[in-house]
């Protein structure tokens, strides 16, 4: 994946569903970013695997199933809450940690995405944050899922409007802050687009791994 290097973007990979030996294959050559969509799988994972493994959470959470894996995730890529925030926060707040957080904005046409979803509601949360004072969730960027198609040119538009989100967010709320800076979209069938328009991280499952035998 040499377009990762020349984009500077990160390789997120999606090892859900797989067992800690295929993890294993890719840490031996070198990948240290692993992403899961469970908390529990995510946590189990995590407890076996060696400690130097980066663990994001880039699946729907449950404010409830924050601190089965607070102790462990670096980065939670699905928020889409302000009370999920407070979660984070208060969780990892007692493991005496600092977690990312990247808030999901819903730029696909269909009905089962998660995430913010219109300019009002991005702007009444990204407002609603900037007064909180938090010490143990950071905010760091924005993360979406395009449509599940075989039409590119919308599955490009839908990741330019991501792109063009997180631009006027950055300008309005954290114009001076160098953490905000992430941007975390395309998969094993879109990467490519998505790199094109500007992400900083791909999540990428299958393409590594081979087939699920659920998605
Ligand atoms: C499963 C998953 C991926 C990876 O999907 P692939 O098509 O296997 O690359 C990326 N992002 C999220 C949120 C996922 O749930």
């Amino acid at each position: 994946m040499t377009e990762l290097t020349e984009h500077n973007a990160k390789l997120i990979a999606v090892s859900k569903t797989k067992p800690a030996s295929d993890i294993m294959e890719l840490y031996q050559q070198g990948q240290r970013i692993f992403g899961e969509n469970r908390a529990q799988e995510l946590a189990e994972k995590a407890r076996i695997l060696p400690a130097d493994i980066e663990w994001h959470m880039i699946g729907h959470l449950q404010s409830k199933k924050v601190k089965t894996i607070a102790d462990v995730v670096q980065m939670i890529h699905s928020v889409d809450s302000v009370r999920l925030l407070h979660e984070i926060e208060k969780q990892a707040h007692k493991c005496d940690r600092t977690i990312q957080a990247l808030i999901q904005i819903k730029i696909a046409r269909e009905e089962s995405k998660f995430g913010l979803q219109t300019k009002e509601e991005i702007k009444t949360f990204f407002a609603q944050i900037q007064t909180m004072e938090w010490n143990h969730v950071e905010v760091t960027g924005v993360m979406g899922m395009a449509t599940f198609t075989n039409d590119l040119t919308q599955i490009s538009s839908e990741f330019k409007q991501l792109k063009t989100y997180y631009d006027h967010i950055k300008e309005d709320y954290y114009p001076t802050d160098d953490r905000f800076k992430e941007i975390s979209m395309g998969m094993s069938a879109d990467y490519q687009l998505a790199l094109a328009s500007g992400s900083t991280m791909v999540r990428i499952g299958s393409l590594l791994f081979g087939a699920r035998d659920y998605a």
